[in-house]
């Protein structure tokens, strides 16, 4: 972690500031703490492979207990919940190579590890509402130099449309350690990852971000007012309004898989008790966001159109550019490299042609993300050479063609 992050990091539950501990164990070069012990006027928590675990859950107290005593490899394990040493040498090992793709790790973290469909996010139809809504709002409130955080981030995909918006790096915040490591190395290269329990207050200073984004992961969250009255304490207090942004809450009306705790719209709404919520029904946006042309948030959804979505996206703001339609970014080179989109088999068709066709990982898959058939095609056959040119930073010819419909990605190095 970075020395100046202590600026805006806070102990979740006294409020105070957090510093390095210097007596006790420690490893720091620079303005980078690697491992170590934090401590504020009540207790103290542990840096673990240079990522402060704000919580006192019980993986987070064990791996305190391994960095005070100087065995920070015994800390990561700790907070990999690698219990058994074959599964730990065996992941310690792949971790270790340059090599290893995102898909390794993962697979090396075993079935205990919420894998799931993480390798197929990039395309799939939540993911493609989200990164659009995220992007739109956050160029509008940040300015390119404020600050943005990711609250339950995961392993940092939707983070990833974050990242060259604003001077400051964005934050990810999650419970899971093993995400936000992943994140880090992987899908959001040069973020701040940061453990957190969303359950219990935020651990970071008031009025510290411009924008504070939760997508997929509120209606996990049992704390809910809280929660949300915790991103409005994140963005409070700033000359220039900022934003707080839910994407993709599930709808307590309507059913849909991994449904969660989730309320109604009106219910939702009632959590903003300082700011009045703006809801979307999400089938608008993905109409938009497949469409291609625009996004538009200047849009008014009706009681009727929000309780038969199966979900919501919910944005907050008092900034005059949010509400506002927005034009959906033009194919640019990619961040990482463009590769074909993990959900397409390769195989060898006629005259030095490919085949690329669909398949998806799981039945479950398919019911949950099929709507991505409105954008990705069945079946397509493209030229061999422009599949042997890949990976590759631009995209031009038959190949931006691909990557408009999503059929080739930008995807982080080393993805799959
Ligand atoms: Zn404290």
């Amino acid at each position: 972690m970075r020395v100046d992050s202590l600026d805006f990091l806070r102990c979740p539950y006294c409020g105070g500031r957090l510093s390095l501990v210097d007596s006790l164990f420690h490893r720091a070069s620079g303005d980078e703490i690697h491992d170590g012990i934090l401590g504020c006027h009540c207790c103290i928590f542990p840096v673990v492979d240079g990522i402060p675990v704000l919580h006192l859950q019980t993986a987070a107290t064990a791996a305190r207990d391994h960095v005070q005593a100087g065995r920070p490899e015994l800390a990561r394990r700790a907070m990999f919940g690698l219990d058994d040493d074959r599964l730990s040498d065996a992941f310690e090992a792949v971790a270790a190579s340059p090599v290893s793709t995102y898909r390794d790790i993962v697979d090396a973290l075993g079935p205990a590890f919420e894998g799931g469909y993480f390798l197929y996010r990039f395309s799939d139809p939540t993911y493609i509402v989200a990164q659009a809504v995220v992007r739109a709002t956050a160029a509008a409130v940040l300015g390119g130099t404020r600050r943005a955080i990711d609250l339950c981030g995961g392993s940092g995909h939707v983070t990833r449309s974050l990242l060259g918006l604003s001077s400051p790096p964005p934050v990810l915040a999650d419970l899971y350690f093993a995400k936000v490591w992943l994140a880090r190395r992987f899908t959001a290269p040069g973020c701040e990852p940061v453990c957190v329990d969303g359950n219990a207050p935020l651990p970071f200073a008031r009025g510290a971000f411009g924008l504070a984004m939760c997508t997929d992961a509120f209606m996990f969250i049992w704390t809910k007012r809280q929660f949300v009255g915790e991103m409005a304490r994140l963005i409070d207090g700033q000359q220039i309004p900022g934003a707080l942004l839910i994407g993709h809450a599930h709808n307590e009306r309507v059913w849909s898989p991994s449904h969660g705790n989730p309320l109604t719209p009106a219910a939702y709404a009632d959590l903003f008790e300082t700011i009045e919520p703006r809801l979307f029904a999400e089938a608008g946006l993905f109409a938009d966001v497949i469409g291609g042309g625009r996004l538009d948030l200047s849009r008014r959804d009706g009681a009727d159109v929000l309780d038969r979505d199966p979900a919501l996206t919910i944005i907050a703001t008092r900034h005059p550019g949010v509400f506002a339609p927005h034009a959906l970014p033009p194919l640019a080179p990619a961040l990482g490299e463009f590769r074909i989109n993990p959900l397409y088999a390769i195989e060898d068709g006629d005259g030095g042609r490919a085949r690329l066709r669909l398949r998806f990982p799981s039945d479950d898959y398919e019911q949950e993300y099929g709507a991505c058939r409105q954008y990705l095609p069945d079946e397509i056959t493209v030229e061999r050479s422009v599949i042997d040119a890949l990976p590759t930073r631009v995209a031009a010819g038959p190949l931006a063609d691909l990557a408009r419909r999503r059929i080739a990605l930008d995807l982080p190095k080393r993805y799959y």
